[in-house]
């Protein structure tokens, strides 16, 4: 194999060089590597190991490793002060990452941790899986949180590769996670007492001295909804809290859509809101407040939605031992 010296890494005055499996020379130094990395550390103080080829160079430690050139410059390139950038290739990333964890690099962990984050958004399946595989439990819950609102859970378009090596026991705790949170978020809407004092929250702009209850609460014309013609004598919400029959047909499509996609964002989608706005515009009543009422509740669903789930914890526990 013909042996190179790295284009990034070539000062005159190292003192270590690594040896990549791809057979390129990196130039480095000890007290560097021993501020990043208790692995290396522990490494240098060692008696020094006699380098391969004798010679002039014989005071410089030569340390064989297992990681290529290119992933070894990117570890580095983080260690040192010197410019780097944002590594977007996941294979890549991945195998930087497992260096840096080999080699117990904890801040640099910290680092490609964020950009493995920055990633999530517009590939949140497989970052799951090397967010699972490298063992970092945050990311792998921030993408797992994002996945709440993908429409195809775990038949995305394209597979990620990783799930060859992902354990079933990672895939089967991202389906409970996302069951957890679609009856967390679908309780949110059949929670009549707290529809009933939502209105009362000065964040609408409505205060209790000019209250002004959802339109699918008051109307006197519309047909107050089958499930709900039954009101509890004893219950002062229970006697406010009657939806009109339109009101369910949101209340239902947003629970359907939630089956699939149980993240905040999705009861706000105006889409759900059409056939029960539909039905509200016969009545002159509802109609006038319809769209505006819906609107503001949806909101206000999706934000205790939001604070619902954020207390829902994936809970991944990754064991020290490799
Ligand atoms: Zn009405």
């Amino acid at each position: 194999m013909a042996e190179t010296v790295s284009e990034v890494f070539n000062d005159a005055d190292a003192d270590v060089i690594f040896r990549s499996s791809d057979g390129v020379h990196l130039h480095l130094h000890k007290v560097i590597l021993s501020k990043v990395s208790s692995v290396f550390q522990c490494m240098f103080t060692l008696p020094n190991v006699p380098s391969p080829s004798p010679g002039p160079e014989t005071a410089v430690q030569v340390v064989q490793v297992a990681e290529n050139a290119v992933v070894l410059e990117d570890l580095f390139r983080l260690c040192y002060p010197m410019e780097h950038e944002q590594i977007k290739d996941l294979n890549h990333l991945r195998s930087v990452l497992d260096a840096a964890r080999k080699y117990d690099m904890t801040f640099i962990l910290k680092r490609l941790q964020d950009n493995l984050r920055l990633v999530a958004p517009s590939r949140a399946l497989r970052v799951y899986c090397v967010a699972y595989l490298t063992k970092c439990a945050d990311v792998a819950e921030y993408a797992a949180r994002l996945l709440l609102g993908s429409f195809k859970l775990l038949l995305p378009c394209n597979l990620p590769h990783e799930l060859e090596e992902l354990p079933a026991m990672a895939l089967a705790q991202l389906v409970i996670y996302h069951e957890t949170c679609m009856s967390s978020a679908e309780g949110v809407l059949d929670d009549d007492a707290w529809m009933g004092t939502a209105i009362l929250d000065p964040d609408l702009g409505m205060y209790e001295a000019d209250m002004v209850p959802w339109v699918w609460l008051t109307c006197e014309s519309c047909q107050v909804a089958d499930e709900y013609e039954q009101p509890d004598d004893d219950d002062i919400v229970g006697q406010f809290v009657r939806p009109r029959a339109w009101w369910c047909l949101y209340r239902d499509a947003a629970k359907t859509a939630l089956s699939f996609r149980p993240n905040h964002p999705t009861v706000t989608e105006t889409h759900l809101m059409e056939r029960a706005l539909r039905q509200a515009a016969r009545c002159t009543t509802c109609a006038p407040e319809a769209a505006s009422h819906l609107l503001q509740y949806s909101q206000k669903a999706a934000n205790r939605i939001e604070a619902r789930i954020s207390q829902i914890k994936l809970g991944l526990t990754f064991s020290d031992e490799e």
